[in-house]
């Protein structure tokens, strides 16, 4: 129970694939309580059952983008629970005719809605976890090694997770003095719904599985075990990594 008496925030879960919650299983598992969000309205009903499962109190929408919507799940925490120990950012969101063209095409909306999604907000839930984190903390998201290689078909999301891979360094640096460590999960590719809308997705998979070092995929529940360690007290002497959970996939040229 290496999470007893911890809390935690959760934003990610889709559905029963997502990364979040294979996190978030792992998180409940060594003790922690989760407070869970979905993105909506619709996503509600596929979120609900699972936040039950883990037995959480606190189960909120939260769409980034929606003005005010993340300061009402701090806000509550802070009521709830007067602190907070964790926090893993599962999201990430891009436009699927900038996603699917070249980087070079990429328009500039396009790009900064993604940037705003799946960079940005891990920025502004540090700024709301900080006052929270009074024992000190542990922030993370969740990147992809197409942030440093060219992988076909990942193409504006490389530089989007460059820019994530790089806030998270920063942010280590800005927040370390105050116990709160930061960091950036990297599976290797799972097949998700946000993974639904990458080309050829399935030639991704084939091709990690036969080169992987371990000649697997690493699971959902492989993440979650990582994510749960780098949580825990025992990794207080870690921070601003990305940490590979691929099976060893990133090493092979
Ligand atoms: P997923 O579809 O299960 O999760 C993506 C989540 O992003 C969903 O819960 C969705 O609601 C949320 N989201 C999108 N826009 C949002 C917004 N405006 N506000 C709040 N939430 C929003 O897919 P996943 O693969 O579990 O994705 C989670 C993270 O893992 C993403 O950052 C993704 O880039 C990353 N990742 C995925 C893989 C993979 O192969 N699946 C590999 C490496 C990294």
């Amino acid at each position: 129970m290496i999470l007893a008496n911890k809390k935690g925030l959760v934003v990610g879960i889709a559905n029963d694939n997502s990364i979040a919650y294979g996190c978030a299983r792992k998180f409940r598992e060594a003790g922690a309580d989760l407070a869970i969000t979905y993105l909506n309205a619709k996503a509600e009903p596929h979120v609900r059952p699972l936040a039950e499962s883990l037995d959480s109190k606190i189960v909120l929408p939260c769409d980034v983008r929606e003005e005010g919507q993340l300061e009402a799940v701090f806000a509550r925490i802070e009521q709830e629970w007067g602190k907070l120990d964790f926090v893993l950012h599962s999201i990430a969101f891009a436009p699927r005719e900038d996603l699917h063209g070249r980087l070079v095409d990429c328009s500039a909306q396009g790009f900064a809605l993604a940037m705003d999604i799946s960079c940005h907000s891990f920025i502004r839930m540090a700024r709301l976890a900080e006052p929270l984190m009074k024992d000190g903390g542990c922030l993370q998201t969740v990147t992809f090694f197409g942030s440093d290689r060219v992988v076909e078909h990942y193409n504006m999301m490389g530089p989007v997770k460059a820019a994530l891979e790089c806030s998270v360094r920063y942010l280590a640096a800005d927040l370390g003095v105050k116990g709160i460590r930061v960091h950036a999960l990297s599976p290797g590719p799972l097949k998700t719904r946000a993974a639904s809308g990458i080309g050829r997705f399935d030639e991704l998979l084939d091709r990690a599985r036969e080169r992987a070092p371990e000649r697997m995929l690493a699971t959902i529940e492989d993440v979650g075990h990582v994510a749960a360690f780098l949580a825990s007290d025992g990794a207080r002497s870690l921070t601003g990594n990305v940490e590979y959970i691929d099976a060893g996939y990133h090493i092979m040229g």
